[in-house]
């Protein structure tokens, strides 16, 4: 059962350029209509993004590792147009040029807008599970005092090394997170 209070969802990096863009991620597609089905039960929400300067340090032009992504105000930065009607509370990370933000904690005042809210119990799901939502689990173990559930048939891995997913689940549940499927 979700209390609709101090039960909140994070979806994290949801946007075109992770699902059908410049760095999608194999199944991301399919994992939509399961995010939204989770996201139906909670009140409180959490949508965090990528959001780059066009000249963001983590791009290959700048000499990072990943192809040009998520810049702010493009198309590929928007959440996929199904998620339109549910997006919550926006999390901006990666906005400055000079640092990368995989945790959606990077940077941000996620971990204070949980604890205003009151917020006992975090469940997170979205792109990608090997790099992003990894990050994001970890740092909700460490820097949120409540649960962490880690809602595995709403995330997707890109695993560069097959079974980089396998091994970021194994990562999230030893540092105290809890998989669950579908409830
Ligand atoms: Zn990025």
């Amino acid at each position: 059962m979700i209390n609709k209070e101090t039960d909140a969802i994070l979806v994290v990096d949801l946007q075109n350029d992770f699902i059908t863009g410049s760095l999608a991620v194999p199944g991301a597609e399919d994992i939509l209509p399961d995010v939204i089905e989770y996201v139906e039960r909670f009140d409180q929400r959490f949508f965090s993004a990528d959001f780059h300067p066009e000249d963001h340090s983590s791009f290959v032009e700048q000499g990072g590792p990943w192809p040009s992504h998520c810049v702010a105000g493009t198309d590929g930065s928007s959440f996929h147009k199904m998620l339109g009607p549910y997006v919550g509370q926006l999390i901006l990370k990666g906005t400055d040029p000079k640092f990368d933000a995989y945790s959606a904690f990077s940077g941000t005042n996620l971990a204070e807008q949980l604890k205003d809210k009151g917020i006992e119990r975090l469940f997170i799901c979205g792109l990608a599970t090997d790099y992003c939502v990894k990050a994001t689990v970890l740092d909700a173990c460490a820097l949120f005092n409540g649960e962490v559930f880690v809602l595995l048939d709403a995330i997707a891995a890109v695993d560069v090394n097959p079974g980089d997913g396998a091994t970021a689940i194994q990562e999230m549940t030893d540092a105290g997170a809890t998989p669950v499927v579908t409830f």
